[in-house]
């Protein structure tokens, strides 16, 4: 059944209904579960229905809740989210009434943790510890695998009492569900281990028992690794045999997850092209009859067509792009898809939140999370606004202000807006920043922002525009440090280095490992040869797209490095510890790939045509390179505000202008953002 073709007649497929069990979505995309810990906010029921029901009156077919545990050895973490008695129903109703409210369907998500569990109850399939987690699981016995069988078959049944339409069964990622079908941590000689047919006994007596105890109304969606990318892991033909025995013990529908948490290979930082794992789901699509989902890295309405209409799969699953933008769907509907404000997967302000137990919320969109402290906040009394300088800060500023009935004009002193976003974007894993930077020149466009680029706002000809407010975005200089020799003809600033107007040579020293030092790093190691396909990134990273090799894991290609790269810094503490937590990781294993030495510890002494001379606990050295990037962090440009301040007026100063130390865009959007409101 095909809808008429809204959106412009460009996304046919991904604006059409499609049936699924007993229940008809009415587009394509399901957002998929992401946990955002806002049960741990200040109102959080209230919170949480608002956050669902913004994504379900933005047009999702299908919302998927974060993972519920069926049991108390099931929780990820102490008071981490569980299902497992009807006195703990009544936030659910309120969430569950939201959603249908606006018209989408919403499963609960059940998820056992198994080894991954971050508490002393943690149990697995095996007595094998994780990588990533310091505790040893205790092997379930025979008796508890039953019980904890009937304890998701429980918690089904709550959701179907909460009006939950269904359940998604967590069986992807390296959770419990995986420990039993991968023999990597399976090693039982019971009927719960060995053959493949004992391994997924688990899971399908886990959909058998749900579907024989709710009847078919109740829409059963499990999500299957569709690549486990870990040794030991499952061979294309042992997942499809699972995905089989999976839909013939009642599944409606297949959701896929790429890896294991475990995994050494990114399967959703920015570094990851999109729809690089879509391989895998395609594969597995022709292995079943029910529908199956595409997840991972998907994150524009073009992309999801393109899938859908090649039959890679049958729905999109996306849980950061609708963090990003809530009405991602209507405004395709709209044919508004040039509004969307796009995930650009940096995971700054969702997984690494999470991760660092705060809760989630989003660079791009600092409103997801809270949706109801925006909603009160009081009406503006229109009135004229100058916002200098069009990085993130002051482009969120005036759009956000001019959303807000206020009319505003933007200066900027470049050619183009963007701030440090325009180098940003030029970093090859970061082209996502070209996103934001169109969604915010069609925000100004379609709020009427007047731009004023080239112009240079001067305190003068701001006091003399008469404006009601001055917010001042004036950004950041890059630091020079004070160290001899810095004006050399060798030495060069990380800008030039990155917007290539430097003919950088062979051997490179970089001072300062913030994560521009990091990123500078990276682009200058990468073989100039190779382009940046998916079936490259692949290939560095071992993935066997056949999925023949357990796991889907082959030997990585090593791409030998065009130059000799060193990095510096003055701090002792371990180099690169305050990158991202989900997205650290992957540069400190890149920059370690490509033999790039890290030297922490360092005095600076000077520059010479030699290279640069440091010391290390008062021993002399001498790193003999072509050239020396300062990547020393910043310093803020603050004399328009000293001039302002001069002529008895009072700016509103934002960005890296107000706080340069450890400059970030998500601090700079949120500040932007929260001053319009406060105006
Ligand atoms: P940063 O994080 O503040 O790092 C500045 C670096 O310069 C430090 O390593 C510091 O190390 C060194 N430094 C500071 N003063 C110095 C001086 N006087 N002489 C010599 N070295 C000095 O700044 P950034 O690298 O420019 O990054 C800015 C921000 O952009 C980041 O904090 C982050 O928010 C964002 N960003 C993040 C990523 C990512 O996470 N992947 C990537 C790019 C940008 P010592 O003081 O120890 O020498
Ligand atoms: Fe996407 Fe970054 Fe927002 Fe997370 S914080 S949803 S990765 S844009």
């Amino acid at each position: 059944m095909q809808s008429p073709a809204r959106g412009g007649s460009r996304f046919p497929t991904l604006l059409s209904p499609m049936r699924v069990g007993a229940h008809t979505l009415r587009n394509r995309v399901i957002m998929g579960s992401m946990h955002t810990r806002l049960e741990h906010a200040s109102k959080p029921v209230e919170r949480q229905a608002a956050f669902y029901a913004a994504r379900a009156a933005g047009g999702v077919a299908l919302v998927i809740t974060g993972g519920f545990a069926p049991s108390e050895a099931g929780r990820l973490e102490e008071g981490g989210p569980i299902l497992d008695g009807s006195q703990k129903l009544e936030p659910h109703t309120a969430i569950v009434d939201q959603v249908h409210r606006h018209g989408s369907k919403i499963l609960l998500q059940v998820l056992h943790a198994g080894r991954y569990a971050k508490h002393d109850r943690i149990v697995g399939a095996s007595e094998i510890r994780s990588p990533i987690n310091p505790r040893t699981p205790r092997a379930l016995s025979e008796t508890e695998i039953e019980e904890t069988i009937e304890a998701f078959v429980d918690c089904a049944r709550l959701a179907a009492a909460a009006g939950y339409d269904g359940v998604e069964i967590m069986g992807s990622e390296g959770y419990l569900i995986n420990q039993f079908t991968a023999l990597r941590t399976n090693d039982r000689h019971d009927r719960w281990g060995g053959s493949l047919e004992n391994r997924v006994r688990f899971p399908v007596e886990i959909v058998k028992r749900i579907r024989k105890k709710l009847g078919f109304s109740f829409l059963i969606m499990y999500r299957i690794s569709a690549v486990d990318l870990v040794e030991g892991g499952l061979t294309a033909d042992e997942i499809d045999a699972q995905a089989q025995a999976i839909e013939a013990a009642g599944a409606d529908v297949l959701n896929t997850g790429i890896g294991w948490h475990e995994a050494r290979v990114p399967t959703i930082a920015y570094s990851v092209p999109r729809a690089a794992f879509s391989f895998a789901v395609k594969r597995l699509r022709g292995a079943v009859s029910i529908p199956v989902v595409a997840s991972n890295r998907l994150n524009t309405p073009e992309l999801a067509e393109e899938l859908l209409s090649d039959g890679a799969c049958d729905f999109v699953s996306m849980a950061r792009p609708l963090l990003a933008d809530p009405e991602f769907v209507r405004k395709v509907e709209e044919s508004r898809s040039d509004e969307i404000n796009t995930c650009i997967a940096c995971n700054q302000a969702c997984l690494d939140f999470i991760f660092s137990e705060r809760v989630a919320t989003c660079l791009v969109n600092p409103i997801a999370g809270y949706e109801i402290d925006y909603a009160n906040k009081p009406l503006a009394t229109p009135s004229r606004i100058a916002v200098v300088g069009s990085g993130p800060a002051g482009l969120a500023a005036a759009t956000a202000a001019a959303a807000r009935g206020h009319r505003v004009v933007l200066f900027e002193e470049q050619s183009e807006i963007g701030g440090q976003m325009l180098l940003a974007r030029r970093i090859p894993a970061k082209g996502e920043f070209n996103e934001l930077l169109r969604y915010f020149r069609r925000q100004l466009e379609l709020l009427g922002v007047e731009v004023q680029l080239g112009t240079r706002a001067t305190a003068k000809s701001l006091a003399k525009g008469r404006f009601d407010q001055i917010v001042l975005a004036t950004g950041i200089s890059a630091r020079l440090p004070a160290i001899e020799g810095i004006n050399r003809p060798n030495v060069v600033s990380y800008a030039d280095a990155i917007l290539g107007h430097v003919d950088i040579g062979k051997r490179v020293a970089i001072i300062g490992t913030g994560g521009i030092g990091y990123d500078v790093a990276e682009m200058l190691t990468r073989a100039a040869d190779v382009e940046q396909t998916t079936q490259a990134f692949l290939d560095e990273y071992g993935v066997d797209t056949t999925i023949h090799s357990p796991g889907g894991l082959k030997p990585p290609t090593k791409r030998q490095s065009p130059r000799k790269v060193t990095l510096l810094q003055r701090r002792r503490e371990r180099p690169g510890s305050r990158l991202g937590v989900s997205t650290g990781w992957i540069l400190r294993n890149q920059l370690r790939d490509k033999d790039v030495e890290i030297v922490a510890g360092v005095s600076y002494e000077r520059i010479s045509e030699q290279g640069l001379h440091y010391s290390v606990d008062g021993v002399a050295h001498l790193l003999e390179v072509d050239h020396v990037v300062i990547c020393a962090g910043q310093e803020p440009n603050v004399a328009l505000m000293d001039d302002l301040t001069g002529l008895g007026i009072k700016p509103h100063l934002i960005g890296g202008a107000e706080h340069a130390v450890e400059l970030d865009a998500m601090r700079a959007i949120r500040q932007g953002v929260e001053l319009a409101y406060s105006i």
